[in-house]
């Protein structure tokens, strides 16, 4: 699965600067992802960078699948942009170690390492 800048990009391009990989760029008057440079921030956030920074709340940008769909992964995405918001508004400070916690918690019931106390 990689990522995709949908229609409702208003051009703010804070997201060629968020990504580790360089893979977004200025196309004109779009902002594209490359695909093959996207590696969905696996490497090193649980969240996909461009999506956390971008401003807009209209799906801007949008998981496309390019394997076989993953529950889990698709699951996790949208629930990790629900609280980025949620970090931006009342209790940011709660929200992040709540976020954390939960954060862990699914990396591990995805075999991705063991959860921290
Ligand atoms: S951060 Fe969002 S609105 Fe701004 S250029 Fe990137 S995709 Fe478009
Ligand atoms: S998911 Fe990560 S690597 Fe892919 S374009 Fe967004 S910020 Fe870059």
């Amino acid at each position: 699965m990689t990522y995709t800048i949908t229609s409702n990009c208003i051009g703010c391009q804070r997201c060629l600067s968020a990504c580790p990989t360089a893979a977004i760029a200025v196309d004109g008057a779009q902002v594209r992802i490359n695909e093959s440079r996207c590696n969905q921030c696996a490497d090193s956030f649980s969240v996909p960078q461009c999506w956390a920074i971008c401003p807009t709340s209209n799906g801007c940008i949008e998981a496309i699948a390019t394997t076989t769909p993953d529950y889990w992964e698709t699951w996790f995405a949208t629930y990790a942009h629900i609280v980025q918001r949620l970090r931006k508004t009342a209790k940011p400070q709660y929200w992040n170690a709540w976020f954390d916690r939960y954060a862990a918690t699914l990396n591990q019931l995805q075999g991705n390492g063991p959860v921290t106390p």
